[in-house]
């Protein structure tokens, strides 16, 4: 596979930006989102390898998973397209007409869409579940929810090289915490990694880590933390201050931040460094991870918010 033709590496710009008040830190932007129009952010770095094994083992379709905004069905419907695979998403929940955005998008890009009721979803992870796949798909290549896997790792672990600079942490908001734990594994000990859980009992992602890292490299590090802090509520839950913090930041640095995912980081980082929880004259790389397309499906929620009409 050529991705090179594809995938544009060196438009992921290392940028330094600022925030409405000075903070003892410096902190710089990785713009991940930057490396292809759909297959952005780290999205592509976790199915990088997974692509490179469903190619060699003569898989011609990917089966995935995901919510009906999820940034990583719209990926993996693009690689599908750009790589040359048939896609099908199964999409958790009941049909909604018309399509929203996303679902919008990627049917346009080819995938099938299937909707699978929310408890048959929870079933996901069991081998019934891949049977009734492999039955009805016959052979398919699936890659898992969020597109997190052991080659997720090795891509993400490809992360830490492109960044041309010194510096101390480097920071990545985590859903299923694949990202971050290809970061740490490709750190291998060395300096800091921080993820920030945009979900709400987030805990879980410390043992996702360990799992991730140990079938991947046999490795333990200590290096690297999760923090449990800046979720806002949960999965997709804003508030008036994140909405707002996101505009500001946009209006100081002209990168747009999504309100589920890097803006949730990105508020962490401002915050922690405003209170010291770096150290002094530390250098921060946040991961633009992308995520840009989910931003259609929360305008609605993000005026509501703002016009107070829900808290
Ligand atoms: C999917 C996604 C994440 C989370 O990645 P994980 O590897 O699941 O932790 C972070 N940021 C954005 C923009 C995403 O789309």
């Amino acid at each position: 596979m050529n991705f090179e033709s594809v995938i544009d590496i060196s438009k992921a710009e290392l940028i330094q930006v600022t925030f409405p008040d000075e903070i003892p830190v410096k902190v710089f932007v990785k713009r991940l989102d930057l490396i292809h129009p759909i297959i952005s952010g780290n999205k592509w770095f976790k199915q990088k390898y997974n692509l490179v094994y469903a190619k060699e083992n003569d898989y011609k379709t990917l089966v995935t998973f995901g919510g009906a905004y999820s940034n990583h069905i719209h990926a993996l419907a693009a690689s599908g397209k750009e790589f040359g695979f048939e896609t099908i998403g199964l999409i958790r929940g009941e049909e909604h007409l018309p399509l929203n955005p996303t679902l919008k998008a990627v049917t346009e890009l080819g995938m099938k869409i299937f909707y699978v009721s929310r408890s048959d979803y929870r079933k996901k992870h069991l081998p019934e579940f891949e049977e009734w796949i492999n039955k009805k798909f016959g052979k398919v290549y699936i890659v898992p929810e969020g597109g997190t896997n052991v080659l997720a790792l090795k891509g993400g672990s490809e992360i830490p090289s492109l960044i041309e600079m010194d510096y101390d942490f480097i920071c990545s908001a985590c859903g299923t915490a694949g990202t971050i734990a290809g970061v740490i594994a490709g750190l291998d000990g060395n300096k800091k990694a921080l993820g920030f859980s945009v979900l709400r009992g987030g805990a879980f992602l410390n043992n996702n880590v360990k799992n991730l890292i140990s079938a991947y490299n046999g490795k333990a590090y200590t290096n690297w933390s999760i923090n449990l802090d800046y979720h806002f509520g949960g999965y997709a839950k804003i508030n008036r201050e994140l909405i707002l913090f996101i505009q500001n930041f946009y209006d100081a640095n002209m990168i747009q931040l999504d309100p589920i995912y890097t803006g949730k980081m990105m508020y962490g980082i401002y915050h922690l460094g405003r209170n010291g929880y770096f150290g002094k004259d530390k250098t921060i790389i946040a991961l633009h991870t992308g995520g840009l397309q989910g931003v259609e499906g929360m305008i609605e929620k993000m005026k509501n918010v703002l016009a107070n009409k829900v808290r």
